[in-house]
């Protein structure tokens, strides 16, 4: 039985993150994707709002759940009784800091491996934070986000303009 969680900000979840947990759930038995709670961020989206809009988007897949956590990566994974992380790798420059993640989980934990899946060309790139400007400059996001995230995305920026 392998057990996966795939970690991150999910500030908010686009579809290269999407492309990525349907791509792992048929790897794996188990996928947990977690919101990571780091005080240090500041997210537009509040822990549970991004939890909540992540669990609506993955309604239709069986083997996947969402969850949250706050503190140390490996600690939440060994909790949750998985052995996989997974994470996704847009360009080089992904690479730079998720080879350092991983060597230093690989340290923490020697048991839980981390699984790296290369977006497919169509999401190379999206990220959060450029759908996030898109978003609030008024362009059509449609493309990039599930049909949840596009209306509390036009919903926040409304309320902010
Ligand atoms: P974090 O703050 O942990 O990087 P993110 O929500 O930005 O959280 O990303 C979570 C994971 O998803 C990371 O491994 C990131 O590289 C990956 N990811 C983000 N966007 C894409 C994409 N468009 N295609 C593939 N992987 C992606």
């Amino acid at each position: 039985m392998h057990r996966a969680i795939y970690p991150g900000s999910f500030d908010p979840l686009t579809n290269g993150h999407l492309d990525i947990i349907v791509r792992a759930a048929t790897i794996v038995d188990e996928l947990i994707v977690a919101v990571v709670h780091n005080p240090n961020k500041h997210p537009l989206f509040t822990l549970e709002e991004r939890e909540a809009m992540l669990g609506e988007s993955l309604a239709g897949l069986n083997n996947v759940k969402t969850a949250h956590f706050s503190g140390l990566l490996v600690d939440f994974v060994k909790e949750m009784d998985a052995s996989i992380i997974v994470r996704g790798l847009r360009a080089v420059s992904d690479f730079e800091i998720e080879f350092q993640m991983a060597l230093v989980n690989k340290k923490l934990a020697p048991g839980v491996e981390t699984m790296f899946l290369m977006t497919t060309a169509e999401h190379a790139f999206l990220s959060s934070s450029s759908i996030k400007e898109i978003a609030s400059l008024g362009g059509d996001i449609s493309d990039f986000v599930p049909p949840v995230v596009k209306a509390r995305l036009l919903e926040r920026y409304k309320v902010k303009k």
